[in-house]
């Protein structure tokens, strides 16, 4: 086979769109295969973290998220009564001392609109199959013909068909949530004591999370039981009733839902491919890894995996065009080894989190002092440094491959 593009990306969600950016950047040409459906309803992620964040700078893509985003000082971990402790973003290191928050639909209309700049190839089609030889791999679509690439990125989200067509599996990570994964999201307009600037958790019996959004608009994220009335308005007030803030004196009363935008069930599991690449086929983002919403981390990793993915690709075509083929294969493998532990490593903080979050009733008192007694100390700081991704420094390739526009 000979190869039409360096990269044919299939998937066009913040993954794809990253990775498709950051080649074109490098001087690779990029089609991105995608049906192209509506994702603006509904939109899952929210928090942009400081890592992504410097990852979408040199994309090119920070300034419009930054222009529309809300700035989230903290964390918080809250009892009905007041504040537990908090991990704050607010001093982080680098340009971006906060966590920005927007729904995803904005973020990647801001890749989308980058990409068509950078003159990225978008296809609209369903991925049917991927097959591969020596010279390239070709994706075969569903609208006829076949699409072929030096590598074919895998970035089609959780029920990726190139992770499937390649024989990668999927693992369920084993961890027995019940229904502690259930959970219903909803976008509400809301007034009364409404913070603004914090992202708020109330792990009581239940947990209840308040996001601030751009526009004056809440997310509410609530775990729900199997078969729990929660899609409307009134069943979402019921839980901020139930699980939030307590009314203070002299407050101005209770939060109020004014409006309701959307409200969606859905049931997380958590997955972990087995692995990222099979010779020129790699995968990123959801089609390699799935996780609990809990710390916001799966769109962020994500576009951290497209960003050092085409970096990945770049260096390994380099050593390819230098005739080294060892080198351009140890430069995917650094990649694909590189992604899977930063996945893991998130996979485990974000169950960590969750068993803190739904710890069994007679254990609360003891996590609400625990929590209460290492707000005094450095290890919040440490979460928020965790979270925010800007240690996640993507794989040390061997001797960082230059590109022309200096990336
Ligand atoms: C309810 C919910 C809440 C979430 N909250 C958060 C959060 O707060 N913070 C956070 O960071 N993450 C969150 N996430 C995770 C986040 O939404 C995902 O991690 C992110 O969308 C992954 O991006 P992706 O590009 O890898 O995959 P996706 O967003 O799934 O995009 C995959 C793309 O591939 C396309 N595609 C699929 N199959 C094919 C095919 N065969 N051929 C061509 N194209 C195909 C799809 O149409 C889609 O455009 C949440 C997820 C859910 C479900």
């Amino acid at each position: 086979m000979d190869a039409s593009a360096d990269a044919v990306i299939v998937g066009g969600g913040p993954t794809g769109l990253t990775a498709a950016v950051a080649l074109t950047l490098r001087g690779r040409s990029a089609t991105v295969v995608d049906p192209g459906e509506d994702r603006s309803v509904g939109s899952r992620a929210l928090v942009v973290h400081a890592g992504t964040l410097a990852v979408l700078e040199k994309a090119g893509c920070a300034a419009p998220i930054l222009s529309e985003a809300v700035q989230l000082r903290s964390m918080r971990m809250n009892s009905r009564r007041g504040l537990l402790t908090h991990s704050p973003f607010d001093t982080l290191p680098g340009p971006y001392p906060f966590a920005a928050s927007i729904h995803q639909a904005r973020t990647e209309a801001a890749l989308r609109r980058r990409a068509e700049e950078l003159g990225v190839r978008f296809v609209t089609a369903h991925a049917t199959g991927v097959d591969q030889d020596e010279g390239a791999a070709a994706v075969a679509l569903d609208v006829g013909g076949f699409l072929e690439g030096r590598a074919v990125v895998g970035a089609d989200g959780m029920h990726s068909t190139v992770r499937e067509a390649s024989g990668i599996t999927f693992p369920d990570t084993g961890a027995a949530w019940g229904d502690d994964a259930n959970m219903v999201l909803a976008d509400v307009v809301a007034s009364g004591p409404v913070d603004r600037v914090h992202l708020n958790a109330y792990p009581g019996s239940g947990l209840l999370v308040l996001i601030p959004l751009p526009n004056g608009r809440l997310r509410v994220l609530a775990s729900v039981r199997d078969g729990e009335r929660a899609e409307d308005l009134s069943a979402i007030q019921e839980l901020i009733d139930s699980r939030g803030p307590l009314p203070r004196r002299g407050s101005s009363g209770r939060i109020i839902v004014d409006e309701l935008e959307w409200a969606s069930r859905f049931h997380f599991r958590h997955h972990l491919a087995e692995g990222f690449r099979v010779g020129r086929v790699l995968l990123a983002g959801d089609a390699g890894h799935v996780h609990s919403p809990v710390g916001g981390q799966g769109m962020n990793l994500g576009i951290r995996d497209g960003w050092y993915l085409a970096e990945a690709i770049d260096a390994s075509l380099q050593a390819d065009e230098a005739g080294e083929r060892e080198r351009a294969s140890a430069l995917l493998d650094a990649y694909a080894t590189n992604r899977r532990a930063a996945a893991q490593g998130v996979i485990a903080a974000t169950g960590r989190m969750h068993r803190m979050l739904f710890a069994p009733p007679p254990v609360r008192p003891l996590r609400n002092l625990a929590m209460r007694i290492t707000a005094r100390t450095p290890a919040p700081a440490r979460q928020a440094l965790g979270l925010s991704g800007l240690l996640d420094r993507g794989p040390q390739l061997l001797s960082r491959a230059s590109s022309p526009t200096g990336v």
